[in-house]
């Protein structure tokens, strides 16, 4: 690898010439394609191996064609050959997950957002520094076992889908966990979880008002959860330990939500706090974000994780959502990201939202 090219180097790539917005073949590809086809984009899927097949049985959400490497440690190699399509990377959760963090931050390709955003999302410590110090209300973390006074979750650094994560439900409990790696225990929030889907936009100049632009609400869902969700069928929990049957948080799917209309005043200012700070921490976050929490039976939000770009959840809402209907008809967060790289290309905006 040589020295990564600057920013504006880049965007150099996309100089008087129409983007193709490209992704990775998984995640919320099929949304990300759809919507950049509906905005008159060229598309190119990434693949590792053979293209996936299912794309055949979606042909309004099947890339125009398909760059393929051998495995996914092989992306770098593509940047030069993606610069001379004029690709534009829309990055999702598998994504950096697939490449890693460093590898991505480093990818000379020009991706849609601000890639300073991955390292504060990657590292637990920095994400609570900057959700706290932007007044979002956190889950309480303890720094010793003894300090325990109620339930706790305790979760392994860099954890995928919750596996390994022990639950105990006073300090007693605790006892029965015996750490393999490096964790964190936090408060088991009592409560009904919410992943809201947010949008900021530096680009306009109007709805709800946030730093240099405004902030959208898009959908919200709520995660299904194997096998903790269903859990409860089987009985109270000490059982279940004692029967060998350890909690586990693995995503499986998601279902559609909406929040109680009065709790969305405090659910847009947590939101908009969340990117002012983000602007002052390392130059703003751009585009999608989800905030995840839980919704205490206080009716506080509790915010356990922000992810800082398309996740999941927003494949629910492809024709829209109860939130985006009333933003515009059909818009889903895929149609939304390429709806505002045609604005920024329209009005030569391009480096404020790509990096
Ligand atoms: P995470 O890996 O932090 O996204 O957590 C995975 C799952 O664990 C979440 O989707 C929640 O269902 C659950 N969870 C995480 N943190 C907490 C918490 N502090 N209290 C209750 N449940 C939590």
């Amino acid at each position: 690898m040589g020295i990564p090219l600057s920013s504006n180097a880049r965007l150099s790539s996309l100089e008087g010439r129409a983007p193709a917005i490209t992704t990775l073949c998984s995640h919320s590809s099929l949304q990300i394609f759809h919507g950049a086809r509906k905005e008159g984009f060229r598309t190119i899927g990434l693949a590792a191996g053979t293209p996936p097949r299912f794309y055949d049985a979606f042909p309004l959400a099947r890339p125009d064609r398909f760059v393929t490497v051998p495995k996914m440690a092989d992306l770098p190699s593509v940047a030069d050959h993606l610069r001379s399509e004029a690709a534009v990377i829309v990055p999702h959760g598998s994504f950096v997950e697939y490449m890693g963090a460093d590898a991505f931050s480093a990818w000379d390709v020009p991706v849609y957002g601000n890639r300073k955003v991955i390292s504060w999302e990657a590292d637990r410590k920095k994400s609570r520094e900057w959700l706290e110090s932007a007044g979002a209300t956190m889950p309480r973390r303890y720094d010793h076992a003894s300090e325990v006074d109620g339930p706790v979750i305790v979760k392994y650094y860099g954890a995928k889908g919750g596996k390994g994560f022990f639950l105990a439900k006073n300090r007693e409990a605790l006892d029965d966990f015996h750490p393999t790696g490096p964790y964190v225990i936090q408060e088991y929030v009592l409560g009904t979880r919410y992943y809201m889907h947010f949008f900021y936009t530096p680009l306009s100049d109007r709805g709800y008002r946030v730093g240099h632009g405004s902030l959208e609400l898009l959908g919200m869902d709520r995660r299904d959860e194997a096998n903790i969700d269903e859990l409860y069928k089987l009985g109270a929990h000490e059982e279940l330990v004692r029967a060998g049957i350890r909690p586990t948080f693995v995503v499986t799917g998601n279902v559609p939500v909406v929040l109680r209309e009065s709790l969305l005043p405090r659910a847009f200012e947590v939101a908009a706090h969340i990117v002012e700070r983000s602007i002052e921490l390392f130059g703003g976050m751009v585009g999608p974000f989800c905030l995840e929490g839980i919704m205490t039976e206080e009716l506080e939000f509790k915010v356990f994780e922000i992810s800082t770009r398309i996740v999941a959840g927003t494949n629910l809402f492809i024709s829209g959502s109860p939130y985006s209907d009333f933003v515009e008809p059909n818009l889903s967060t895929g149609r939304r990201i390429a709806q505002e790289i045609r604005r920024a290309l329209d009005t030569g905006r391009l480096a404020e939202i790509i990096s």
